[in-house]
């Protein structure tokens, strides 16, 4: 293996040390964290708590309260009365210039909280801090991408035109009123970001729903809105478990539309009950990513390359690599280089430096993700590393060391998406096999064509059918460019972070004016 290979590295932890104001916020003075609605902490109903903790030590973080049926119903009259403004200027009569420097002084209030948030993302999340630190980067580059976006967006009203004898029509584009964002738990600040900025600067009220497993830094965010001056009611929080406070936020028609981030079954579930009443809804769902690896591509150099993406928050990325095609020339030499990859990688507690692979998010992803090893084999793959519980000394987490599975042309052994450092590699005859086999999966998020020859990698890469397709690269995102799911993935629409992102969340009219009839 060239040297050039050996320097590329999975996403590694620096040593991280909780922040005093984050102990102090999850403390909350010994009660448990509320949601937010209307600007107050809320405590709810059912008067139901829940714990969140730390995944790779099992550390109870804090207790959080579960918001119901009625405190969705509350946080919607909320929302619904800061956009119309009840007693005063509604959000909806703000301008584009006022929205904008409250989102901006939002992001400072992130900046100086930086610790805070990062430990949200370490000690919640579960997640090493070279990618956290990443992650929260994500803050900044969201907002004044989207600030940019609205400045120039064509909102309200355009010119009236005749569109028949003695009738004039014209459009008028504006804000959908509440609109909701129901967020996973595998990157909940860059998610939370990637919702709450074009949705607040289009001219919207929002309710984000957080996950379970993870509510703490949407919490933290909605607590700085409060100091960033944003009025009461523009953005609420509401945590709780998806079938009861996302259910609620489904089946409530005051939400007109709703971003879902997350599985594709739960979107699909979903989807079924805003249908009901007319909710629109966004979804971008998980993905089985898959990488071609052509014949003249360095195998030990691109081996490491993928294991670094696969491996990305130990393969909890949506649209990460679980699938190798790799031409059968160099096939041998790109399996030993994957595996030793693998087998370096350092699985430990995500806040010690030099882990590279730590805890998944909880009991029931570990469950899921050893039941698909167990059956990966039991479709035909031939285990290269089969995976199973690791053990991490001193820390009692969800632990599991990475899984890599051989397989062959024919032998479907997977076909789900497995959240975890885990990947099937496939020895091909020709590239064109193998974007047959990678197009063959329902899924559609990102994919990616490994090979020195661009102008033949750009002309393969474009024949997958993921909503992004990449060459000598995976997991890429960049703000102006849509970054969607084709497939079970998502949809409808381009995806997130893109000009369209900000138009999905208004609506557009048409106003048809005739003469008066006599
Ligand atoms: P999930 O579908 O279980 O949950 C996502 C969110 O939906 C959570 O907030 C959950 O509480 C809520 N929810 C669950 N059941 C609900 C219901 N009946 N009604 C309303 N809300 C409900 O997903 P997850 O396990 O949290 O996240 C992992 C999944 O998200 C993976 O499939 C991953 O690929 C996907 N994902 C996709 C993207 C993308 O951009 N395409 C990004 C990140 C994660």
């Amino acid at each position: 293996m060239s040297n050039v290979a050996s320097k590329i590295q999975a996403f590694t932890a620096a040593k991280f040390e909780s922040p005093p104001k984050f102990t102090e916020f999850c403390r909350n003075g010994g009660k448990p964290l509320g949601g937010i609605i209307g600007g107050r902490s809320v405590r709810g109903m059912m008067n139901a708590t829940f714990e969140t903790s730390d995944p790779g030590s099992l550390e109870v973080l804090a207790t959080i309260c579960e918001m119901g049926h009625s405190e969705v119903a509350d946080a919607v009259n909320a929302a619904t009365r800061a956009f119309q403004g009840d007693s005063g200027k509604g959000w909806k009569h703000t301008t584009v210039e006022e929205r904008r420097q409250l989102v901006m002084k939002l992001v400072e209030l992130c900046d100086r909280d930086r610790d805070v948030l990062l430990a949200c993302e370490v000690r919640d999340g579960g997640k090493v801090s070279e990618l956290a630190e990443g992650d929260f980067t994500q803050i900044r580059a969201c907002a004044e991408y989207f600030c940019r976006v609205a400045a120039g967006a064509e909102l309200g009203e355009t010119e009236a035109r005749p569109v028949a004898d003695g009738v004039k029509g014209l459009t008028c584009r504006e804000p959908w009123g509440v609109v909701a964002g129901i967020i996973p738990w595998n990157y909940p600040i860059v998610l939370t970001a990637w919702f709450i900025f074009p949705a607040l600067l289009a001219g919207n009220c929002v309710l984000i729903k957080p996950a379970e497993d993870t509510p703490l830094s949407a919490l933290y965010i909605g607590k700085l809105a409060e100091e960033a001056g944003f009025p009461p009611g523009v953005i609420n929080v509401l945590p709780g478990r998806g079938e009861i406070t996302g259910q609620s936020i489904a089946e409530n028609p005051g939400v007109r539309f709703i971003s879902f981030t997350g599985s594709p079954g739960v979107g699909q579930s979903i989807l079924r009950t805003c249908d009901l009443h007319g909710t629109r809804m966004k979804r971008e769902m998980g993905g089985n990513g898959a990488a071609i690896v052509l014949a003249d591509a360095d195998p030990g150099l691109v081996a490491r390359w993928i294991g670094r993406y696969t491996n990305q928050h130990f393969g909890q990325t949506c649209c990460t690599i679980h699938r190798v095609f790799v031409d059968q020339k160099i096939a041998d030499e790109f399996i030993d280089a994957q595996r030793a990859f693998f087998a370096g990688l350092k699985i430990g507690y995500q806040s010690n430096a030099g882990t590279q692979l730590g805890a998944v998010v909880n009991a029931t992803q570990r469950a899921r993700i050893l039941r698909a090893q167990q059956e990966t084999i039991a479709r035909g793959g031939e285990a290269i590393l089969a995976g199973g519980v690791a053990e991490v000394r001193d820390h009692n987490g969800y632990y599991l060391k990475p899984a890599l599975f051989r397989t062959r042309p024919g032998v479907d052994c997977n076909p789900a998406e497995v959240f975890h450092t885990f990947a099937t590699i496939c020895p091909v005859e020709s590239a064109e096999q193998a974007l047959q086999l990678a197009n063959r999966s329902p899924y559609g998020l990102g994919a990616s064509v490994w090979t020195r020859d661009i102008p033949r990698g750009v002309a393969l890469a474009k024949r997958f059918r993921d909503g992004t397709c990449q060459v000598n690269c995976h997991n890429s995102i960049a703000y102006g460019l849509p970054y969607g799911g084709q497939g079970i993935s998502g949809g409808p629409g381009g995806g997130v972070n893109c000009e369209e992102t900000f138009y999905d969340y208004t609506q557009i009219k048409a106003l048809y004016v005739a003469e008066y009839p006599g």
